[in-house]
């Protein structure tokens, strides 16, 4: 579910991902946030409490953002560039000049409006890969 959790994030959703060691007792400490758990993992079919637990059906991680998207209906409320997706902090416009050096010759010529994640000071811009991720989702969306 890792890639799952990027693509939420590239998306503008606020995704944490945990690698194996969530199980029936620490997904506990979660019941305190509006939060759904998202598994493939079967063991959870045993969870008793008040957190929403859905289970993916698919491998493939655009699938499984499809299935998420239309279940929770959220295909409308989708934000690129908005969340960093790496540390899933949301992400600042910054000033063109401050990120002189940070990016690609060719991005910093051809891009005016650039952003950045405050934590770990990754650079964003409106580049090709998310004209990818436009038309990838269009097509699972469809
Ligand atoms: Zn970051």
């Amino acid at each position: 579910m890792g890639k799952l959790s990027k693509l939420l994030r590239m998306c503008g959703f606020d995704a944490d991902y945990y690698k194996p060691g969530l199980n029936l007792e620490n997904i506990k400490n979660f019941e305190g946030e509006d939060r759904v758990i998202l598994t493939r993992n079967q063991k959870f079919k045993k969870y008793v409490g008040p957190l929403k637990i859905y289970f993916s059906e698919h491998d493939d991680p655009l699938m499984q953002l499809r299935q998420v998207l239309k279940e929770f209906q959220l295909a409308d409320k989708v934000r690129f560039l908005s969340r960093c997706m790496e540390c899933n902090e949301e992400i600042v416009p910054v000033d063109k000049e401050s990120v002189r050096g940070k990016v690609p010759f060719y991005v910093f010529d051809n891009y005016e409006t650039f952003l950045q994640c405050p934590k770990c000071r990754r650079v964003y811009w409106e580049g090709t890969h998310v004209e990818k991720m436009r038309d990838k989702l269009r097509r699972v969306l469809e």
